[in-house]
């Protein structure tokens, strides 16, 4: 299971090349001549990774897939990508996003959507959709994505690849531009689950630059199974949470989930059924805690300091002007949204409200971690990647995250991998895990790959 990346620049521009990956639209920019740092000794020098534009890059413009940040360089880098480069990464480009990272399915980016590589009349998935269609047409085998509930899960799941979101706190913030900071992550796409370790187990790390990451060791992440071991899990107890599997789930994503957890047993795990009843309260939870952050955090925008301005004749109007302009619908209606639910007559009904079910979630998870269950496993979404405009309904769109935002609101790891396919489309299954329990997962998801 030890497939670390193997290919180099020059095949990475090959396969972009071959593949017609510009008609995908993954990247907003490329850079062509991007080489190894100088000096650079780790894990990966020479390999080709690709960044979600939210992502504060050196070389390269970092627009969010917004109008409003369009030609933005910034003047530093995220900590992240400075670990990736320190270790001999080639950042080969910047991945096409959801706006600010709104969204399940990257239709929302201000520069057009991106398209599956699997099937290019469907969604890749969002909002690190970008990242998901440069690791499944073979231009890199690691990326990086952001999760702030589940854009890197489930477009890993649409794509039929590895995505990993890590605790939070595990790896720096620094640099990720912000879209609601209690939950947001940078997370990992890799064609194995190796390679995801091993891009996690680089960027991730004590920064003081973030005052939420976590002051812990770094532990080795990259799974190695012994040769010749049957059981591999032997010891490993594997919760099935029943409310992931409701009675209306497609049963063909069902049957591939069954069949993985009749394979961990196979392989020496012990599955026992768990509850986490508050799990149908996660999506509404999610879209009031979300969007209120969102609209502080994305006041920012104001036409004076970053992008888009508007001139006009009073402050007022340049605001107004520039904000219009530069925002996209789906990031309009999520800072209206969040500006609802933190106005003074409705805080203590909504955001209030909210906050109390999140912490009940946090607990339910602690609670079942508590009981001797070491992992968690689930389907990644409820269906396999939908149509190019198939969900035009927000809000059947914010059901696509049902089974993904659990794990941003208590903030524990979580990783999708590949385990079949319904009408030749992948589906993805989910290991959830205690917080900084990482390599743990890993293992599972090695020993099932
Ligand atoms: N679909 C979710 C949203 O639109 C998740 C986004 C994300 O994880 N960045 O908010």
């Amino acid at each position: 299971t030890q497939r670390l990346a193997t290919h180099g620049v020059t095949e990475a521009w090959e396969r972009f090349d071959a593949g017609d990956v510009a008609g995908l639209n993954a990247f907003l920019a490329v850079d062509r001549d991007a080489t190894t740092a100088e000096g650079a000794t780790g894990a990966l020098v020479g390999v080709p990774v690709a960044i979600k534009d939210n992502l504060a890059t050196l070389s390269l413009p970092t627009t969010c897939a917004s109008r409003v940040l369009e030609g933005y360089v910034s003047p530093f880098e995220a900590t992240a990508v400075r670990k990736l480069r320190e270790a001999g990464a080639v950042i080969i480009g910047k991945t096409n996003m959801d706006e600010f990272a709104m969204g399940s399915s990257t239709e929302n980016s201000a520069y057009g959507p991106t398209l599956n590589p699997l099937d290019r009349t469907r969604v890749p998935g969002g909002s690190s959709g970008g990242s998901a269609a440069a690791v499944a047409s073979g231009v890199v085998r690691i990326a990086l994505g952001s999760e702030t509930g589940g854009s890197v899960r489930q477009p890993a799941a649409f794509c039929g690849i590895v995505g990993v979101k890590p605790t939070y706190g595990r790896v720096s913030r620094y640099g990720l531009v912000a879209y609601a900071s209690s939950l947001d992550n940078v997370g990992v796409f890799g064609s194995t689950v190796a390679e995801a370790a091993l891009g996690l187990e680089t960027i991730a790390g004590h920064d003081h630059f973030d005052s939420t990451s976590a002051d812990l060791p770094v532990p080795s992440m990259v799974p190695v199974l012994e040769a010749g071991n049957a059981r591999p899990l032997a010891g490993l107890v594997v919760g099935k949470p029943r409310e992931y599997f409701p009675a209306n789930l497609d049963p063909r994503i069902a049957a591939h989930c069954e069949r993985a957890l009749a394979q961990l047993v196979a392989l020496g795990a012990e599955v026992r059924d768990v509850s986490l009843p508050s799990t149908d309260l996660a999506v509404p939870v999610y879209y009031i805690i979300a969007p209120a952050e969102a609209s502080s955090n994305l006041a920012r925008y104001d036409g004076v300091r970053y992008g888009v301005r508007v001139d006009a004749d009073n402050l007022r109007s340049m605001y107004e002007g520039s904000r219009s302009r530069g925002f996209g619908a789906e990031v309009t209606r999520r800072i209206l949204l969040g500006t609802y639910v933190l106005s003074a007559g409705y805080y203590d009904a909504y955001y209030k409200r909210a906050q109390a079910v999140r912490t009940l979630i946090t607990q339910e998870f602690a609670n079942v971690f508590a009981s001797g269950v070491h992992l968690l496993f689930t389907p990644t979404t409820p269906t396999p990647a939908f149509r190019l405009g198939e969900l035009s309904d927000p809000y059947e769109m914010y059901l696509s995250d049902i089974f993904t935002v659990t794990a941003n609101l208590a903030g524990v790891p979580a990783m999708s991998q590949p385990i079949g396919l319904v009408d030749g489309l992948p589906v993805g299954g989910q290991f959830m895990a205690p917080h900084f329990a990482e390599p743990t997962m890993f293992h599972a998801a090695a020993a099932l790959e």
